[in-house]
């Protein structure tokens, strides 16, 4: 692969480098859109030695390179990775410590992380502390100079959307030799760009906005600089062979070309969306960091450009008979998991995440899609009334 504009990627913005992926044509017959490799070993020159740089397939699979490259720039670190889903690149970071490190992460986060973090990672060892990641105080609490050696955060958080301030915590953990690591899923590089305000680490669950079109599961890690943890964090990779199959990279980067489009068609209809749900009578609240009065509105301002992203929760009247009734009610959001994909989705968080959700019982998360904003509108005014 070649990438004649390689210097010139570096000034463009970010949605003229996602639509052309670094503008990489394929050397052997200029195909502007990759090649799937499908091959799993790679022949050794007589000599023994591998002269094109590859052994095998977990994980050297030159499918990843472009994906990898088009988020390393958007994310201004020095090295992607991508993994078989947004669980797999997440525990790849926390494997990457060792038993007795004390780990910070929010009480508010992606619900199946968290349960792996209790369950699986204060088992093999890792002292988990968590907190309310929106209170920038009670993380320089919870932080241990030299024994804290991760600060985890999401945010926007799921799913109700908290944030946190991404530089105030990496001053935290920096002044605390600990690492900083945040699941960006939400925010995408479009709106954010942790790194840029200190992290060390950016995850994302690629399933979502990254591919967008709720058809791939993938995950990817961008380390700000290729250092000693991430090394770490990298053998993870060929070492729990978590990763991503050929087809899915190349579906993954189709996908990432609309990012920029995507992401900005979602912010815009949630934005109307919370503050036409904030007027309507069959709605108690809503959560959505966009919002002028919501409490993280401040720090999102300050961390997020462009907008504030398609996610967002509303807490419907009736409790939570009333936010089933609200979900049954609705046609264009689908019933269903999962966010960042162009169709609208409707979850009630409780019923799923169950004991120790931090979602109340009558709150609906809302995964806003590219549809016509006033379609959705009208879809929720249609389901709000039932129970207005
Ligand atoms: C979905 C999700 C994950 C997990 O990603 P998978 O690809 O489903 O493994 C992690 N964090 C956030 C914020 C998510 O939305």
């Amino acid at each position: 692969m070649t990438t004649p504009e390689n210097k010139k990627a570096g000034e463009m913005k970010p949605g003229t480098l996602l639509a052309q992926a670094l503008g990489t044509i394929e050397p052997v017959y200029g195909e502007l859109v990759p090649p799937v490799h499908f091959a799993t070993t790679y022949e050794r020159a007589e000599d023994g030695s591998y002269p094109r740089g590859r052994v095998y397939g977990r994980d050297q699979n030159p499918s990843y390179d472009q994906a990898e490259q088009v988020l390393a720039r958007l994310e201004g670190g020095e090295e992607a990775l991508l993994f078989a889903s947004g669980m797999a690149a997440a525990t790849a970071v926390f494997l990457a410590l060792s038993p007795g490190d004390h780990v910070v992460a929010p009480k508010v986060m992606y619900w199946a992380l968290r349960k792996w973090l209790m369950e699986t990672g204060t088992r093999l060892g890792l002292k988990v502390e968590l907190v309310d990641a929106d209170d920038i105080d009670a993380i320089a609490r919870a932080v241990k100079p030299g024994r804290t050696k991760l600060v985890w955060l999401e945010t926007p958080a799921n799913p109700t959307w908290i944030v946190t301030d991404i530089a105030a915590a990496a001053d935290i953990a920096r002044k605390a030799g600990a690492a900083l690591a945040v699941d960006s899923t939400v925010a995408t590089p479009i709106l954010t760009r942790p790194i840029e305000h200190g992290a060390d680490i950016v995850m994302h669950a690629a399933t979502k906005y990254l591919n967008g079109h709720s058809d791939v599961l993938a995950g990817a890690l961008i380390a700000a600089r290729k250092d000693e943890f991430w090394a770490r964090v990298r053998g993870n990779r060929p070492g729990i062979g978590g990763i991503l199959g050929p087809m899915e990279a190349w579906l993954l980067l189709r996908g990432m070309r609309t990012l920029h489009l995507r992401v900005a068609q979602a912010s815009r209809s949630a934005a109307a969306i919370a503050a036409f749900c904030q007027t309507h009578a069959g709605c108690i609240g809503v959560l959505y960091p966009g919002l002028p009065n919501s409490p993280g509105h401040a720090a999102a301002a300050r961390q997020m450009q462009g907008g504030f992203g398609g996610m967002l929760s509303i807490r419907t009247k009736g409790g939570e008979q009333g936010a089933f009734k609200v979900a049954a009610a609705l046609q264009l959001f689908k019933r269903a998991t999962s966010l960042g994909g162009v169709e609208s989705l409707v979850e009630h968080r409780a019923s799923i995440e169950g004991a120790g959700s931090p979602a109340p019982p009558d709150l609906l998360r809302l995964s806003v899609g590219i549809e016509e904003t006033d379609d959705l509108i009208a879809d929720l005014d249609r389901a709000l009334n039932t129970v207005r």
